[in-house]
């Protein structure tokens, strides 16, 4: 008993020295800090890109990133975005 809980407690003071890198357990995405990954699995892990950009096929998981491109990329159209949830199915897209 003391010798499993001994080496319990080694292995994590050594995944605390050295640089872990956590990974999704749903998907291949690999983060350096535990709080990104939950984040990832928060808002983005299995989600399709949902919103579009109306004037090219840039599509993102949040409206925001899709609003942010139309006014980087399309300066002089209306920033918008269109949700394609319902319209057509969404597919996988793991690097996005
Ligand atoms: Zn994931
Ligand atoms: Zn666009």
């Amino acid at each position: 008993m003391f010798f499993k809980n001994n080496l319990g407690f080694l292995r994590r003071r050594r995944l605390k020295a050295a640089q872990v890198k956590v990974k999704c357990p749903n998907c291949p995405s690999v983060y350096t800090h535990e709080l990104t990954l939950k984040n990832h699995l928060r808002y983005e892990c299995g989600l399709s890109p949902r919103f579009k950009c109306p004037y090219c096929p840039y599509m993102a998981k949040r409206a925001g990133n899709v609003v942010d491109h139309t006014k980087r990329r399309h300066r002089n159209m209306k920033p918008y975005f269109l949700d394609t949830l319902g319209s057509y199915k969404p597919r996988k897209q793991w690097n996005s």
